[in-house]
């Protein structure tokens, strides 16, 4: 027997419930959907644990450690006027982490 948890519209980390999205042997399945616009499924243990609070894709760039170099070259190119959101996209990174990263070498 299996219990059943309505998840819709629930929201845990960036990640916010869509809809149900069948089962995998006896756990539920849930479309969600990232805060950056992806969508995928993954079971709802994955959810309620906190195991899973965003996508591969934020996952990843929030393990992203730019190297001093990278971060010089990011505030040249910051300097001669482009903006931060096509730094970050130049680098493979979110807005906020370019900004940060700029931000913080500019402080020093
Ligand atoms: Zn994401």
């Amino acid at each position: 027997m299996s219990f059943f948890i309505d998840l819709t519209g629930r929201v845990f980390g960036r990640l916010t419930v869509l809809s149900k999205d069948g089962s995998q042997n006896t756990h539920a399945v849930w479309k969600v959907q990232c805060d950056c616009g992806s969508e995928f499924s993954t079971i709802a243990v994955n959810l309620i644990s906190k195991n899973t609070t965003q996508c591969k894709k934020c996952f990843h760039e929030s393990q992203r450690v730019l190297t001093d170099l990278q971060v010089k070259e990011m505030a040249k190119l910051r300097a001669s006027g482009m903006s931060y959101q096509k730094i970050a996209d130049l680098y493979n990174v979110g807005r906020t982490t370019a900004y940060t990263n700029i931000k913080k070498l500019v402080l020093d």
